[in-house]
């Protein structure tokens, strides 16, 4: 006790320090010596303890005013004062929220979960899948069948683990699942809460385990799994079934099923949203007379009409032919659009006829554009 430095001190703090100086100072401190950013280093671990007891005593105004009354002195005694030689785990588990946004995992110190109390209820891991889909079947929505190897119920136990159906209170914890051992801190014996080894936390233990199972209550085996998917959803989204992932051990909350999509590609449209875009390549006499020529749809060819003089470059939008819009809920709002991309197509090779009838037109008035038809050519298709 004597070598005890004053908690002002190791905070670094004035006496006057506010309670947001303080717990400014002690943040600073509590991630300068993080265990993880320390590993191994007893010193820092000392620094660590030391400023999370002077902080869990300056944080709080009536512990602060006997410390500054009486000292250490007045820190022993009656009152709830838990006193120093917190565990690493108490320190986080009362301080852990100090630091939020400093970028450790603090999961990773408890080993997941570590805070619980009480018995632990297992939860089965949750399973990733694939499911390629082609925009047909997007656009309407459709129903699958996806065989999964997964961790199923025993049936032989009924997922209890046990051959004659029955489980014992553990005797370690009596089931509670945890177990209290006492630690020598600063200030005296402190009782520290850790996870029963001897059930692993599960408040039971199965004496005459399922042959089928081992005990686990949980076998591996395939599943069909039926999913429906929503009309409009696209390459990585992802899907959750809850349930259907794998089984937990001794009748636990099964996992989760995640379906990740995959959007398989369309030999004849390219998806922006719930947009369709479908290149369309007219042949230089439709272009210009005009006429009528199929495209195809999600639903089925269509025919379309080319107005004479269209110009490569022009976007014809067909309304309400595109994907349905689906939101974050799985709901569908409206229906995209089919944008049809027109291009004209110039021949690289002409035969003699072919080859004569354009030098015809070649110093024909209305084939040769003029100073506006330029402006407007290249101001329609680049804005410019
Ligand atoms: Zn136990
Ligand atoms: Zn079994």
């Amino acid at each position: 006790m004597a070598e005890k430095r004053d908690y002002y001190e190791v905070l670094e703090v004035p006496k006057t320090a506010t309670a947001e100086e303080i717990k400014k100072a002690y943040r600073k401190k509590a991630i300068q010596y993080h265990p993880d950013k320390n590993p191994g280093d007893k010193e820092a671990e000392e620094k660590f303890k030391e400023a999370a007891e002077a902080y869990e005593v300056l944080s709080d105004p009536q512990k602060r005013a006997r410390y500054d009354q009486y000292g250490f002195a007045g820190m022993g005694g009656a009152g709830g004062f838990s006193g120093g030689g917190m565990s690493m785990e108490d320190i986080f588990s009362h301080f852990g929220d100090i630091f939020e946004g400093a970028g450790f995992d603090l999961g990773d110190f408890f080993g997941g979960g570590g805070r619980s109390r009480g018995p632990r209820v297992r939860r089965g891991s949750d399973m990733r899948v694939k499911v390629h889909l082609t925009l047909e079947e997007i656009a309407a929505g459709c129903e699958k069948k996806i065989k999964v190897r997964k961790l199923v119920q025993c049936k032989d136990c009924n997922g209890s683990g046990s051959a004659d159906g029955r489980t014992e209170t553990c005797p370690t914890c009596k089931g509670s699942g945890r177990v209290v051992r006492q630690q020598r801190g600063i200030f005296g014996m402190m009782q520290v809460q850790s996870e029963c080894d001897t059930c692993g936390g599960e408040g039971t233990i199965i004496k005459n385990k399922c042959p089928k199972c081992g005990g686990q209550g949980v076998i591996r085996d395939e599943e069909i799994i039926p999913i429906t998917i929503p009309a409009g959803v696209a390459g990585g989204m992802q899907l959750t079934i809850p349930g259907k992932g794998n089984a937990a051990p001794r009748g636990g909350v099964p996992g989760d099923l995640l379906v990740l999509i995959e959007e398989e590609e369309h030999k004849d449209f390219v998806r922006q949203e719930s947009d369709l875009i479908y290149n369309l390549l007219l042949d230089m006499p439709t272009a210009v007379l005009g006429g009528q020529v199929q495209i195809p749809t999600l639903t089925g060819d269509v025919k379309i009409t080319i107005t004479p003089g269209t110009q490569p470059g022009k976007v014809l939008r067909m309304r309400g032919k595109g994907l349905p819009r689906i939101d974050q809920y799985g709901r569908n709002y409206g229906v995209g659009d089919l944008l049809i991309n027109v291009g004209v197509y110039i021949p690289e090779k002409l035969n003699k006829d072919e080859r004569k009838l354009i030098e015809q037109l070649q110093n024909s008035p209305n084939i040769v554009p003029g100073a506006a038809d330029k402006k407007n050519f290249f101001r329609n298709l680049f804005g410019i």
